[in-house]
């Protein structure tokens, strides 16, 4: 492949020279075909371009110039959910996620979507990186559901006619939660064993606020000094995975900012698209000279909550929660990040609290960013195949450690007219340490206490 300056038109290839997936990683694929059984597409549509290794040869073929990048090409990569599954089941160590990061953004700088599509997207970037915005949609989100509106909508069948992507947001709208900021700093029960800082999410603040508060309140009891940074913004997880690279760059940096005006020993993360994300700043940031070596501290210091809950030896006594909980693991923990012993292993800690085992826990539940709205019908096959999975089990819960898992799950739940609530991981370590009754968490998942600044530091 040509190395040509940045952005400069390669003639014989249909991609540019910014970083173009490179050869070197393209041809570690040895067209096994291992990856197959555990792709979610493949295993929808058994068609050979929508599995990871046709996808890698289409990358192949573009880079060579032998196909363009035209609607065929986008079509199949688009289908891709970004699970990294694949990566998971590789023999040979494919990186498929730096190739599909790379293609995505090859695509959003080269490829015009049209005026829907193209529209679409821009409407959802408008909103989902942006808290303050996403809480004026909580404030009409609780009207529409207090109201009663939201009943008589979906009685009256008249969501039928409307365009699929509203449809698709109107299904995934969990109860609308109360919202409240958290305090800057909240120091550690006792002797302090670590300082960090606590990345807030954009969705996680707005929708899932009682998981930061539950988070918040956990590293206390276990002695950790916590500093939330005021100024933190996206951490670019949604972008950088939809190819919007300089967007995702832009916020990328911005983070590394926020945390590094105070100090911390880690930056604890509770949603898993972003640690994937953070995780990987040092090499998204590689090639900027002011940046590149934070970039790579910082990602250095990057912990998803039940890594360090694990490292760290009990100090708050667990009480005990007699209930059966289904985990489901989030792709961008187990795939991306490689997390999996330790969720379960925190689960462990809890006295009477036992953990079912899903079948197929390596597919994903089609959440995805934003793919469960820019694709609304696989997501949904795969949302309903993943809550028969778990419901299998007979859970009193569901447990997860991603917020699109949660909004994912609670829709599917819904849609078989299932109660099983479902709860980040988080929740149930909190509830445990609180001595919390069971039933304030089979209310929704919503346990009671969670939701003001009061019940934050009133352990503390
Ligand atoms: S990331 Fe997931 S959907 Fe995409 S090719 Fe890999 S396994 Fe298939
Ligand atoms: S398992 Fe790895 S090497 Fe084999 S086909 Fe899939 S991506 Fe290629």
């Amino acid at each position: 492949m040509a190395q040509l300056a940045a952005n400069s038109p390669i003639s014989y290839s249909a991609l540019d020279a910014h970083h173009a997936p490179s050869e070197e990683l393209i041809d570690k694929c040895v067209h096994c075909g291992f990856c197959l059984p555990t792709c979610p597409t493949y295993s929808l549509w058994k068609e050979e371009m929508d599995s990871p290794r046709g996808r890698i040869y289409l990358m192949k073929l573009a880079a060579e110039g032998q196909i363009p990048l035209d609607h065929t090409f986008v079509h199949h990569i688009d289908n891709c959910l970004g699970c990294m599954a694949c990566m998971t089941a590789c023999p040979s160590g494919v990186q498929y996620d730096k190739l599909i990061e790379t293609t995505r953004s090859q695509i959003q700088r080269n490829y015009d979507r049209g005026i829907g599509a193209g529209l679409l997207r821009r409407m959802m970037f408008a909103f989902l990186p942006q808290p303050d915005r996403l809480r004026l949609l909580l404030g009409a989100m609780r009207v529409y559901q207090h109201s009663g509106l939201q009943s008589l909508v979906r009685r009256s069948g008249v969501l039928r006619l409307l365009p699929q992507p509203v449809r698709a947001v109107e299904a995934l709208m969990p109860a609308a939660a109360n919202d409240f900021r958290l305090p800057d700093r909240v120091q550690a029960r006792g002797e302090r064993r670590r300082r960090v800082g606590l990345l807030l999410g954009c969705v996680q603040q707005v929708f899932f606020a009682e998981v930061n508060a539950a988070t918040t309140r956990v590293l206390a009891a276990e002695g950790c000094e916590i500093v939330i940074p005021r100024d933190q913004g996206c951490c670019g997880a949604l972008m950088l995975h939809s190819g919007e690279e300089e967007q995702a760059l832009a916020y990328a940096r911005r983070t590394i900012d926020a945390f590094e005006r105070s100090p911390v020993d880690l930056v604890i993360i509770n949603a898993a698209g972003c640690g994937s994300s953070m995780k990987e700043y040092g090499y998204l940031l590689r090639g900027d000279p002011n940046y590149a070596e934070r970039a790579k501290a910082f990602s250095a210091k990057c912990r998803d909550i039940s890594e360090l809950l694990a490292e760290l030896e009990p100090r708050a006594p667990r009480q005990a929660l007699p209930m059966k909980v289904a985990y489901h693991d989030a792709c961008h923990l187990q795939h991306a990040q490689t997390v999996r012993a330790q969720p379960r292993k925190v689960l462990g800690q809890i006295p009477q609290l036992r953990i079912l085992e899903p079948g197929e826990s390596a597919l994903c539940c089609g959440s995805a960013g934003i793919y469960n709205l820019v694709k609304p019908g696989p997501a949904g096959e795969l949302g309903d195949r993943k809550v028969r999975s778990l419901l299998a089990t007979e859970p009193d819960v569901v447990a997860s450690g991603n917020p699109g898992c949660l909004l994912q799950l609670q829709s599917g739940l819904r849609r078989t007219g299932s109660t099983v609530p479902v709860v980040h991981t988080i929740q149930l370590v909190d509830a445990s340490i609180r001595g919390l009754p069971v039933e304030s968490l089979l209310r929704n998942g919503r346990p009671a206490g969670g939701q003001s600044p009061a019940a934050v530091t009133s352990i503390t």
